[in-house]
């Protein structure tokens, strides 16, 4: 936490406003449109919500054929299914580790998806300019999933509030919490007025509870939302401390036989997680991440590719192999902001020790 949550909690309290709604929801859906540029945002209970009342909002329904990243977190798909639409996976590029341009055309071409869910993984903004192109040429529908990306740019404007609609996370893992929520965010108001809508049951307007379609209790309270008040505040912060995580290691494991996330050129990432991939004559990263263990340092496998789901088997793609590679050879370091220096010396070391062993 940053320091200020509990007096916007506090306040909440003292206004006994601890329903949904409130001065903290507006007040925080309104820190995030100052940050990111974006100009409607609906504070929500999370992010995947946030997705799926982006394709409610869309129109997206049963059969409808929804591209998306392979390279996530189920977060990304589930809402799909919900929606009994058809997820299509397309697979990363190595530049990005994010949607592949060109796989992505040849999706559109022979799919003619209705919509794209476009993550930007592990904080890395992914390629906008020839994705948009790609989206504008075909008619789809643009959904910007920044849940793990809230503080990266392209060009200089905020992952999320690039494309006509962005959704975020504030789930407890990621860059700034509130311990669950999420925001969809949108350059219009048509989007958000209907998924504020559904979000409170799609409520007719009539005292007596008119209904004429399905809707969901999905809206933040203003006990949570005072959390994020307080988070938005640090944010700025929070990505400056990851990326500084980040260059550490690059600096640390610089001998070691791994690599690391790329970034494109005209992007600035929030360096959400520091991932590595390790050089096949070294050591699997099972190992590694085992021999971490023994010393008390968690680390994780990176996301496994949706296309290598049991759930999805039968499920579309388009796939080149990049994403199974880097999930074969990577892995997610600890990258908390409250890690000390000392802390961070400590992973290192047991890290190269992991090497020595290995060779
Ligand atoms: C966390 C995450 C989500 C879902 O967010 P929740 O708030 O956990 O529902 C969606 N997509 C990606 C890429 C995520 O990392």
């Amino acid at each position: 936490m940053g320091g200020a949550e509990l007096g916007f909690i506090q306040e909440a309290f003292e206004k006994n406003y601890i329903a949904p709604l409130g001065e903290n929801v507006t007040g925080f859906e309104e820190a995030i449109k100052a940050f990111t540029g974006a100009k409607y945002a609906l504070g929500v209970s999370s992010g995947t919500a946030a997705l799926h009342l982006a394709l409610r909002a869309l129109g997206v329904g049963a059969g409808d054929k929804i591209a998306v990243s392979s390279f996530t977190f189920i977060g990304s798909v589930s809402p799909i299914i919900y929606q009994n639409a058809e997820p299509i996976f397309v697979d990363s590029d190595e530049k990005s580790w994010n949607i592949d341009p060109n796989l992505l055309e040849i999706c559109c071409k022979k799919h003619k998806p209705k919509a794209l869910i476009l993550v930007h993984l592990y904080g890395q903004a992914a390629d906008m300019d020839a994705i948009c192109a790609i989206c504008d040429r075909y008619g789809v529908a643009l959904i910007e999933d920044a849940a793990e990306a809230l503080g990266a740019t392209h060009r200089g404007r905020f992952c999320g509030a690039i494309a006509p609609i962005g959704v975020y996370s504030f789930n407890g893992n990621k860059i700034i919490t509130t311990s669950g929520g999420g925001m969809l965010v949108a350059s219009d108001e048509a989007p958000i007025k209907k998924a504020l809508f559904l979000a409170t049951q799609a409520r007719e307007k009539a005292a007596h509870y008119e209904h004429r379609e399905i809707g969901y209790n999905y809206r933040m309270s203003n006990i949570t939302a005072g959390i994020g008040r307080g988070q938005a505040l640090v944010l700025s912060k929070r990505v400056e401390r990851r990326r500084e995580i980040f260059e550490f290691y690059r600096r640390a494991l610089g001998d070691l036989p791994v690599s690391f996330m790329p970034e494109l050129p005209l992007t600035r990432g929030n360096r959400w997680l520091t991932t590595i991939t390790i050089e096949e004559k070294a050591i699997p990263p099972e190992r590694l991440r085992l021999a971490l263990e023994e010393e008390n340092i968690e680390s994780r496998p990176l996301w496994k590719p949706m296309h290598l789901q049991p759930l999805f088997q039968n499920a579309e793609r388009l796939i080149s192999g990049v994403s199974q590679k880097l999930f074969e050879k990577g892995l997610c370091l600890p990258s908390g902001t409250a890690m000390s220096a000392d802390d961070l010396e400590f992973i290192a070391a047991a890290i190269k020790r992991a090497f020595g062993a290995g060779a």
